[in-house]
C-alpha cells in the first residue's frame, strides 16, 4: 500500500511524538499507553499496552491485506454501514465491519496507527456521524489532469470521505466529452489565457480551438471518467457530477449559440428557456452522464441566475404568458423542474444548490447549502434533505492565513482553526435556544427559522468542503489550498461533535503534515500566526488570556509589562488571568529567534468586563 509510511520518517516521527507529549501537555496526552494520531478521531478509543509485531518492510512489500483480514459479521449492532470495530492486542489483530466499507475504514485506520515498532494495542469502535462526507472541485474555471484528481480521491479515502462533487461544467470551460454535442469541448474547453481573472476581466474573453497555439484547457474523455469512477469506487468513494443549468454555462454558447436568448455566443451565460432545444440539450446531456455516472444522486447547479435577457427575449416572454408566470424567477423554476421531472423519471435523485428552494421541490431531491448555513436550516425544517457547505466557513478557496503573506485568494478567511469550529447541525446552539423561546411566544414559519428543529436534525445528511478554481492555477496551488483543511472536514463529518476539540485537532494534524508530504501532497503548513482571545472569569475578578497557533509543539514567549519578547521572558504554558489594564506582547521563539511577528494586544479588562455583564445581565 502506498500510504505506509517510511520507516525513517516513523522514527522520526516518533521522536516528534515523545516531543509532543513533553509540549501538548493536557492538550494532548496520553491518556495511557501509545499516544496515536488519528483523523478522524473515532467515536471510541481505549490505548492498551504494546504493540502486535508487524514487519513494517513486509506490509510496505506486500499491503496491508495479505496481514489484516477483517470479517463480515451482520449481527454487529450501532455501527451501522460504515463503521467497524479493531481490537489490537500483542497477541492478535481483530477487524469487523457489517460491510466491505466498514472494513475498509477500518484498515484505513489500522495504516494510521502503523509504527516502525508494530500496531500499538488499541480497542476502537467507530462509525461516521453523517452518510455524506464530500469534497468538491471545480475543473472549470482551472483544468486538473485526471492523475490530481485519483492522488486528490487517495487522500479522501485515507481520512475516511467517501462523496467527490465533480463541478465538471462552468464558465471557464466544459470539461467532459458529450457525443452528441462534440463542440462543448471542441469549442469550450480552450482559452488562449491561462490565468483565469486576466482572462475574465480582459478584453477578450474568449474561448478557441485546441489547435490554437498557446491553448489553455482541456477535458475529461469518457475513458478517463470511467478511470476515475472505477478508482473511486475502489475507494468506497461516490461521484457526484454537476452539470450547471440555467447560469454559468457561457462556455455553452461558443459552440451551441442558438441554446441561449440573442443566439449569439457572448451575449450570455444563461439558457434561453422559452427554447424547446435547451431541454432536448439538457436531457440529451444528462442521458450521457447518467450512462456514465452510477450515482444516485445527479447535481444540476441551478445557481446565480441573472436573468437578464429573459426579461426581453421574445421567446422566454411567451412561455411566461403560456405558463401564466409572473416573474422571470418562474422561468428559473421551470427548469429546475424540468431536470428534477427528467432525473426522477430515469431513477435518479436530483442535487442543487440552494436556490433551488424556490421550487416546490420533489420530497427527494437534496439541497446544498452555499450562502451560509441558511439554506440547509430552511430545506431540513421544510422536510428535505440537505448538505452543508456554507461559503463563509467550508470553502478551500478562501484565504487560510493573514492575506498579505498569501497567494491571492477568494476575499473571504477560514483558517482551519475556524473550519474546524463548524458544527453542522447546530441545533443545541445559543440561536436554537433563542428561537425556541421565539416560537413559544408566536409560530415561526420554516422559512425564517434559524435553526434545524431537532426532529429534522438527520435531514443533514452531510457536510462538504468546496473548491472553487478562480484562482488555484495548478495542482501545487490546489494541494496548498485543500490540504490540511480538508482535514478538518474529515472530522467534522465522521466524528461525534462531543468527541471534537480543537486543541486536540491541531496536536494530531500537526503530526499528520509531514505524512502528507510523505505522500506526495504540498500542503499549507501553517503559519507563526498568533491569537489571543480573552475569556470573562466568574465574579468579575478578571479576564482570561488564551494564546494560541496553529503550530505545535512551539515555544510561547510573553510579557505584561509592556517590554518585547525576548527568550528570558516567561514561556506561556497555559491560560492566565489579568485583572487590570494590560498590554500583552506575545511571540513564538525557536531557540533565540522570533518566528514571524510579535504579538501585541491591549486588554481592557474593566472594559470586557463590563461589556460581558451588559450583555448577561
Ligand atoms: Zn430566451
Amino acid at each position: 500500500m502506498s500510504i505506509i509510511v517510511s520507516p525513517r520518517l516513523r522514527a522520526k516521527a516518533l521522536t516528534m511524538l515523545f516531543v509532543l507529549s513533553l509540549y501538548c501537555m493536557f492538550a494532548c496526552a496520553p491518556e495511557k499507553g501509545v499516544q496515536v494520531n488519528l483523523i478522524p478521531e473515532p467515536v471510541s478509543i481505549k490505548s492498551g499496552i504494546g504493540y502486535y509485531k508487524l514487519d513494517s518492510a513486509k506490509v510496505m512489500k506486500e499491503g496491508l491485506d495479505s496481514f489484516v483480514h477483517g470479517k463480515i459479521d451482520f449481527s454487529l449492532k450501532d455501527i451501522g454501514e460504515e463503521g467497524y470495530i479493531l481490537s489490537v492486542t500483542p497477541e492478535k489483530v481483530e477487524l469487523s465491519a457489517t460491510t466491505s466499507a466498514g472494513l475498509f475504514y477500518g484498515k484505513k485506520t489500522i495504516c494510521q496507527l502503523l509504527t516502525s515498532q508494530g500496531l500499538p494495542c488499541v480497542e476502537i469502535k467507530d462509525y461516521p456521524r453523517f452518510p455524506y462526507r464530500g469534497m468538491h472541485l471545480d475543473v472549470s474555471r482551472h483544468f486538473f489532469p485526471k492523475e490530481e484528481v485519483l492522488k486528490l480521491l487517495d487522500e479522501m479515502a485515507y481520512y475516511k470521505m467517501n462523496t467527490f462533487h465533480f463541478h465538471l461544467t462552468d464558465n471557464g470551460g466544459w470539461r467532459i466529452q458529450i457525443d452528441k454535442y462534440p463542440k462543448l469541448t471542441s469549442m469550450g474547453a480552450y482559452r488562449v489565457e491561462k490565468d483565469w481573472q486576466k482572462w475574465w476581466e480582459g478584453s477578450i474573453r474568449e474561448f478557441c480551438s485546441e489547435n490554437t497555439p498557446g491553448a489553455y484547457g482541456g477535458y475529461y474523455t469518457k475513458d478517463d471518467i470511467r478511470e476515475i469512477l472505477r478508482y473511486a469506487a475502489e475507494r468506497h468513494i461516490k461521484v457526484i457530477p454537476e452539470i450547471e443549468f440555467p447560469a454559468h454555462s457561457d462556455e455553452v454558447f461558443v459552440g451551441y449559440p442558438e441554446l441561449c436568448c440573442m443566439g449569439k455566443s457572448y451575449t450570455s451565460g444563461e439558457f434561453c428557456i422559452g427554447n424547446e432545444k435547451t431541454f432536448t440539450f439538457m436531457k440529451d446531456v444528462l442521458t450521457e452522464i447518467m450512462e456514465l455516472f452510477p450515482s444516485k444522486y445527479i447535481h444540476v447547479g441551478g445557481d446565480e441566475a441573472r436573468k437578464n435577457e429573459w426579461k426581453t427575449c421574445p421567446k422566454c416572454q411567451d412561455l411566461m404568458k403560456k405558463r401564466n408566470m409572473k416573474s422571470v424567477d418562474e422561468l428559473q423554476c421551470y427548469i429546475i423542474q424540468q431536470a428534477e421531472t427528467f432525473l426522477n423519471s430515469r431513477g435518479r435523485t436530483m442535487v442543487g444548490w440552494d436556490e433551488i428552494l424556490k421550487n416546490n421541490l420533489d420530497s427527494s431531491s437534496i439541497v446544498m447549502s452555499y450562502r451560509g448555513q441558511r439554506g440547509a436550516i430552511m430545506a431540513a425544517n421544510k422536510g428535505y434533505r440537505a448538505v452543508m457547505t456554507p461559503g463563509e466557513v467550508l470553502y478551500f478557496d478562501w484565504y487560510q492565513a493573514e492575506p498579505r503573506t498569501q497567494p491571492q485568494a477568494m476575499y473571504g478567511f477560514s483558517p482551519i482553526k475556524k473550519m474546524y469550529s463548524f458544527n453542522p447541525v447546530p441545533t443545541d446552539s445559543v440561536v436554537a435556544a433563542r428561537n425556541e423561546e421565539l416560537v413559544k411566544s408566536k409560530p415561526i414559519s420554516p422559512d425564517t427559522m434559524m435553526y434545524i428543529q431537532p426532529q429534522n436534525a438527520h435531514r443533514i445528511i452531510g457536510v462538504q468542503g468546496s473548491t472553487w478554481a478562480e484562482f488555484i492555477p495548478d495542482e501545487e496551488h490546489l494541494e496548498y489550498m485543500i490540504f490540511p483543511r480538508l482535514l478538518a472536514v474529515a472530522e467534522i463529518a465522521w466524528t461525534p461533535q462531543q468527541n471534537r476539540e480543537w486543541q486536540s485537532f491541531k496536536c494530531r494534524v500537526n503530526t499528520h503534515i509531514p505524512q502528507l508530504k510523505q505522500r506526495g501532497i504540498r500542503p499549507f503548513t501553517f503559519s507563526d500566526e498568533m491569537e489571543l482571545t480573552t475569556r470573562i472569569v466568574s465574579d468579575r475578578k478578571g479576564v482570561e488570556v488564551t494564546l494560541d497557533t496553529e503550530k505545535t509543539p512551539v515555544e510561547i514567549r510573553y510579557t505584561t509589562d509592556g517590554s518585547e519578547p525576548s527568550k528570558h521572558s516567561s514561556v506561556y504554558e497555559q491560560p492566565f488571568i489579568l485583572n487590570k489594564e494590560t498590554l500583552v506582547k506575545a511571540a513564538i521563539f525557536k531557540g533565540d529567534q522570533i518566528l514571524g511577528k510579535v504579538l501585541e494586544k491591549q486588554v481592557s479588562v474593566s472594559e470586557e468586563i463590563k461589556n460581558y455583564y451588559e450583555y448577561h445581565d
